[in-house]
Order: C-alpha cells, then sequence, then structure tokens
C-alpha cells in the first residue's frame, strides 16, 4: 500500500479519539536539532467543536485484536486495514513539519498482536523523531493498557504528553462493551505515568541543587523529562448509560488521585450496529459541552463536584450552563457588590470569567468599576449584570430576581462568540484530514453548493508524493460526533472505578 493511502486510512481512523490540545510545555529551538514547542499550545487552531486541528493524529495501524463494540478499528469489522512503519511514520512528520503543516504528533494505536508489541512499535518511532532526526516538537502518546511498566517508562520518556484511555465510566459497561479491558490493566499504567512523573521532577530539583550526591548519580547523558506535559484520558459519554453525576465525581476522582491535566469527554459517535449499544443517532454535543463546563469549574473556579451536581438530579441541565445553574439554586449569595467582594465570590459570578475576576480585583485598587470598566475587563455584563452591584447600585434593573425570571433571561442561548451551543454550529457527518469545512461564505464566493468537503484531489497526492512544497494538507478538520445518550440512570450505582482509585496499587490482570 502507498504512504498516502496508509496516511488517509490511519489518520481517518485516530478522529474519534479527541484526548489532544495544546502542548502544554515550553521547549526553545536548539541548533542542529529540529522544531520547538510553546506551553501556549503548539496546536493553534481549535475547530468548532473544540478540537485541535494542527497535530497529525494517526495511529500507527488500525489492525486491532481487540473488539470494542464502539470502535470502528474493532477486529469483527471489515475495514480497509494498514500500518505504518516506523521509519515511515517518522518521515512523514518530519517532512509534514518542514512544510509547517504540523506542529506535532498525536500518536495512537490499534492493539496489533499484543499491548507489547504495539508499543515497541510506537517506540521505534519516537526513538527515529527525538534521537535520528533530533524532533524537539510535541508529542503525544497514548499508552496501551497492558503495556510492560518497563516499555510505559520508554515511551513516557519521548513524549511530551501521554494518555490512557478510560474509554468508559464504570467496569459494567467496560466488560459489556469492551471485554478485553479492564479498569485495573487501565489504572495500573496511568498510576505508573503519575509516580514517574512525581519522581522525575524530584530528581531533576535534586540535579539542580547539585548535592554531592546528586552529582555523583547523574547520569552523564542529559535523560529525558519523563512526560513533562502530563497526562490526560479520554471518557466516552453516551455510550453507556452512566450519569453525568457519575462521569464528573469520578473526573474529581482521576484530578486528585492521578494529577491528570485534562479528561476529555467524548459525546459517543454510533458507528458500528451492535445491540449492546444505544439504537440512536441523536445530536448530543451539548452534553459532552455541559460536561467540559463543569470540568472548568472544577479546575479553575474552585468548585466542588457536590456543588454542581447531586444525584437526586444526575444530568446537567441542558438548557443553562452549570455555573448559571448554581447561580440560579443559590440566590441567596448574590448579588455580589464587584468593588468589594472576594476573588471567590467573583469567580462565582455567571459571566464574570477566571481572566476577568483577577482583571477585577487589580482594576479596583485605582477605580471604582462600573458597567463600562467591566466590559473593557472582558465580563459578559449581559449576563453577570442580574448578580452584581456596582457600588451598591444593582446592575440587573427591570429583571425579576427570581429563579424562574433569571432562567428566561441566562437560558437563552448567545449568539455567536464562544457562548453559542455548539451542537447548532457544527456541520454534520464526520470528516476526514483532508477534508475542508464548507462555510456559507465559501459556498458564496464558489457560487453556491452544499458540499460538506473535499476530498484528496490528484494534485495534492502528486504535491504529498513528490515532495514538493504546499501549503495545504494536513489539517485535521473538525469533526462533528452524533452521539446517543440514553438518559437512564447508572447502571452501576456507586462507583466502581473510584473505588478502585482510592485503593492502593491494584495489579493488572
Ligand atoms: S483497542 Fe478497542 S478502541 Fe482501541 S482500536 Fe482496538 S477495538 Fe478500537
Amino acid at each position: 500500500m502507498e504512504l498516502i493511502d496508509k496516511l488517509e486510512v490511519l489518520a481517518d481512523a485516530a478522529k474519534y479519539d479527541v484526548a489532544c490540545t495544546s502542548s502544554g510545555i515550553d521547549r526553545d529551538a536548539q541548533k542542529g536539532k529540529l522544531g520547538n514547542t510553546m506551553a501556549a499550545g503548539c496546536c493553534h487552531s481549535f475547530a468548532a467543536d473544540g478540537r485541535c486541528i494542527t497535530l497529525l493524529k494517526v495511529l500507527m495501524t488500525n489492525v486491532c485484536v481487540y473488539d470494542c463494540a464502539y470502535c470502528v478499528n474493532r477486529c469483527s469489522n471489515e475495514v480497509k486495514r494498514a500500518a505504518f512503519t516506523p521509519r515511515e511514520l517518522a518521515d512523514l512528520t518530519i517532512a509534514f513539519y518542514r512544510r509547517n503543516y504540523i506542529e506535532g504528533l498525536f500518536l495512537s494505536s490499534g492493539v496489533i498482536k499484543n499491548p507489547d508489541y504495539t508499543t515497541e512499535l510506537m517506540i521505534q518511532t519516537l526513538s527515529l523523531l527525538r534521537n535520528e532526526h533530533g524532533f524537539r516538537g510535541y508529542i503525544h502518546a497514548k499508552a496501551v493498557p497492558g503495556t510492560s511498566p518497563e516499555l510505559v517508562d520508554e515511551l513516557g520518556h519521548l513524549a511530551d504528553r501521554m494518555s490512557v484511555n478510560m474509554e468508559l465510566p464504570s467496569q459494567k459497561s467496560l466488560a459489556l462493551l469492551a471485554p478485553e479491558k479492564d479498569k485495573q490493566r487501565i489504572l495500573a499504567p496511568m498510576r505508573q505515568i503519575r509516580d514517574n512523573i512525581a519522581v522525575d521532577k524530584d530528581t531533576r530539583a535534586l540535579v539542580r541543587k547539585q548535592t554531592t550526591y546528586m552529582k555523583q548519580v547523574r547520569p552523564k547523558k542529559k535523560e529525558r523529562a519523563f512526560v513533562p506535559a502530563g497526562q490526560s484520558t479520554q471518557m466516552i459519554v453516551g455510550a453507556s448509560p452512566e450519569s453525568d453525576f457519575q462521569i464528573l465525581n469520578l473526573s474529581a476522582a482521576l484530578y486528585r488521585t492521578l494529577s491528570l491535566k485534562r479528561v476529555f469527554f467524548s459525546a459517543y459517535t454510533p458507528v458500528n450496529d451492535d445491540a449492546r449499544l444505544p439504537g440512536t443517532d441523536a445530536v448530543q454535543l451539548n452534553r459532552e459541552h455541559r460536561l467540559y463546563q463543569a470540568d472548568w469549574l472544577l479546575r479553575f473556579y474552585r468548585f466542588d463536584v457536590a456543588e454542581i451536581i447531586d444525584e437526586e438530579h444526575p444530568f446537567l441541565d441542558p438548557e443553562v450552563d452549570p455555573k448559571a445553574n448554581w447561580a440560579l439554586n443559590h440566590l441567596d449569595f448574590f448579588p455580589v457588590e464587584v468593588n468589594k467582594a472576594p476573588l471567590e465570590a467573583l469567580l462565582r459570578v455567571p459571566g464574570i470569567g477566571v481572566k476577568g475576576a483577577h482583571s477585577i480585583v487589580r482594576a479596583r485598587r485605582t477605580t471604582a468599576l462600573g458597567e463600562r470598566e467591566l466590559r473593557r475587563l472582558g465580563v459578559a455584563y449581559k449576563r453577570a449584570r442580574f448578580f452584581i452591584t456596582c457600588n451598591g447600585k444593582y446592575a440587573g434593573q427591570g429583571a425579576d430576581f427570581s429563579r424562574e425570571g433569571l432562567r428566561a433571561h441566562l437560558a437563552v442561548p448567545t449568539k455567536g462568540g464562544n457562548h453559542g451551543r455548539r451542537a447548532d454550529k457544527t456541520c454534520p457527518g464526520q470528516m476526514s484530514l483532508f477534508e475542508s469545512v464548507e462555510t456559507p461564505e465559501k459556498a458564496r464566493i464558489a457560487g453556491g453548493g452544499a458540499g460538506s468537503g473535499r476530498s484528496l484531489s490528484e494534485a495534492d497526492r502528486a504535491r504529498l508524493g513528490d515532495g514538493t512544497d504546499g501549503r495545504e494538507g494536513a489539517s485535521a478538520a473538525p469533526a462533528q460526533r452524533r452521539a446517543g445518550g440514553t438518559g437512564r440512570p447508572a447502571a452501576d450505582g456507586v462507583f466502581g472505578w473510584q473505588r478502585a482509585l482510592e485503593q492502593p496499587e491494584a495489579v493488572p490482570a
């Protein structure tokens, strides 16, 4: 199979994996080496549904010996199969990097033969990139559950970020939909990555202090840091009956116990006809979106999961974002005086973000803040005004200060900007690496037509194949996922995953 055909197959097969985002670390360019990476993110562009689009996101292979019900690459599916050799993928990455198509690599894989064999292929690829090509760009690598600890360690010294997919939020769902996986085999590498990161950081700190002991044990050759950008995971939402309550509690436990950088949620995409899966193709991106909003409240707004959701109302409100929902349930907390309230109180106001809250605290040292100043500081005043006073004057005059009255204002989706509903903005259909988004503006310029994109043209193929320069090509286009949550109550009540997380080290089966 031609390399370009492999790329089409394996980039397309990787599009369901959402666990990637900006790089999260700084690394300067170095003489004689290629590439650099910035904490601001190697992914400069994000698709309409929030996905990054400048990593080369591929599978090592879509050959897989496992049979996960929800996966297009499962062994029982008859799909076109392909596999890169390590050298092919390393050379391809460098070629794309030099053309400025990409700024890093997101490498995942189906399980070919067994987890160890698969990981060895990934290690060989990354070794070629790091050691032969001197590539210093961002690399995110997936760890396959069940891989030997030595190989996880080796992979971790080559990648910037690693992730182990949790896939499903409960052991029961895992047993039903991904019978070859189990939570202990998933948690074991996650714990190992957490511990190795901590040890690596401590060791480096000691080396920097130049202690006599560290001078003796310090290796001659400087070793790469272990997973310097931390680890993340991904959960599929809607393929199994777990509630948002369960998913958010599990996320909070993951942040707490495994020091994860991110938990990614992926709205279930029906790709297989399987009786074990929900028989729906209803768009459920809004559920995923609400989970991300709640996740941000946990990580940046000092919320506790119990403040966001409870067992009696186990699903997030689809009409109102979780922060606004908290505000509506705690009207006695408001209004907050923006010129005096502590930072923690400002963070609770709908329409005031983390940056806005800090800006308010800084700005009010020198001036009294009113509507004009708040708008200038980036506060979404249209939402915030119902919950604040400015110098003692209530800013939401005319509104009925009751749960129902304010809900009517907050439940209205804001058009455009970052606040619009993604489900309303995304285009239908899953797109491949080589497709482009058809916008109304593009359609108008092209004289109309409602196509959803284009396939790889002969010209593109020739350009990629013959190595001539070009600016088109490897941009992963946004993918809209259709999802089907069932809204049924959770299958296994209390959280099996969480119990496992809180337990002492578990030995993989
Ligand atoms: S392990 Fe499961 S989810 Fe991963 S590629 Fe194989 S079948 Fe798909």
